[in-house]
């Protein structure tokens, strides 16, 4: 039996399937352009590829609430074209057991079920890439509420340095994704994050940035880890300097080993590397079967 799943991008789409053998047997890059273009060629790959389940992990923000009219819906987003776009629908033919959720839950829950968070049953997953945004798995499910946690916009504290930067996200001046996502760094250095390791102060201050975030989810949701994956998040030195300053900033108040004694296993990178996404979307298709 295959179990087929679509990790729905901004730039890119990817469409993978996978039995109970292997999570991954194929999976393939589509770009993201208009949505009939892409969505139609999504479909024609799982025409080709029959698969038993479907699971669907997109940007957003989506409509996850099955009793609404726009349920399967991506709703709002700033991506030119693809605002009220109802991506579930062009699946429903296929007859199979669907799954829907963002982008970063599907990863979350790959990471969960096959990666750095098995065994657990609260976990946090957070990228660090073009958008910032994490995914939640609290008393073991995905969280959702009124619509779903859209923690990448949390507020937190500008650096004294940085008051006069204005990031990309047009609703909020000092969001996390908006001083700390990969084209803020770019938008405040002229260059690309990649390009960067050499510049000490990039890394102060994006780690100042992403601790604040770590000490937030943990304050809110307590995790019992938290995994940081998206493009940013490859330079290793950041991922050490934002364990030590979550560590700093908490200031010993949450008296627990895997804070005090552990926090390179408490904060680590995803296990799946980049297939996080396309095994959870897979994962998100198959827990409706
Ligand atoms: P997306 O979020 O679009 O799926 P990524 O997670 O790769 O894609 O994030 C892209 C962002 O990550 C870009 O802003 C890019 O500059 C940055 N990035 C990509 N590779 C690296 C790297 N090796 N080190 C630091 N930043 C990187
Ligand atoms: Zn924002």
């Amino acid at each position: 039996m295959l179990y087929g799943g679509i990790e729905l991008g901004g730039t890119k789409i990817i469409c993978g399937y996978g039995d109970d053998e292997c999570l991954l047997i194929d999976k393939t890059s589509i770009p993201t352009t208009r949505p009939e273009e892409t969505l139609s060629k999504v479909k024609a790959y799982f025409l080709k590829n029959r698969v038993s389940s479907l699971g669907v992990a997109s940007f957003g923000p989506i409509d996850l609430n099955q009793r609404s009219e726009t349920y399967g819906y991506i709703i709002t987003t700033p991506k030119p074209f693809w605002e009220n776009t109802d991506v579930l629908s062009c699946f429903r033919d296929l007859d199979i057991p669907l799954g829907f959720d963002t982008d970063v839950n599907g990863a979350c829950l790959g990471e969960v079920k096959y990666g750095a968070g098995r065994g657990l049953s609260n976990v946090i997953y957070g990228t660090i890439g073009t958008g910032i945004g994490f995914g939640v798995y609290l008393n073991d499910q995905l969280l959702h509420g009124l619509s779903h946690p859209e923690t990448g916009h949390m507020l937190i504290q500008k650096h004294e340095t940085d008051k006069e930067f204005h990031g990309p996200c047009p609703y909020h001046d000092n969001c996390l994704e908006t001083l700390a996502s990969g084209p803020s760094i770019e938008k405040r250095y002229g260059r690309k994050a990649q390009d960067l390791y050499e510049n000490e102060k990039v890394w102060e201050l994006e780690s100042y940035y992403l601790a604040q975030a770590m000490v937030n989810c943990i304050a809110m949701y307590s995790p019992q880890k938290i995994i940081l994956g998206g493009g940013v998040m490859h330079y290793q030195k950041l991922l050490e300097l934002t364990r030590m300053k979550t560590k700093e900033y908490l200031n010993g108040y949450i008296k627990k080993e895997e804070i005090l004694n552990h926090i390179d296993d408490y904060i680590v990178l995803p296990e799946l590397q980049d297939d996080a996404g396309i095994i959870g979307a897979i994962e998100l298709g198959k827990i409706n079967m």
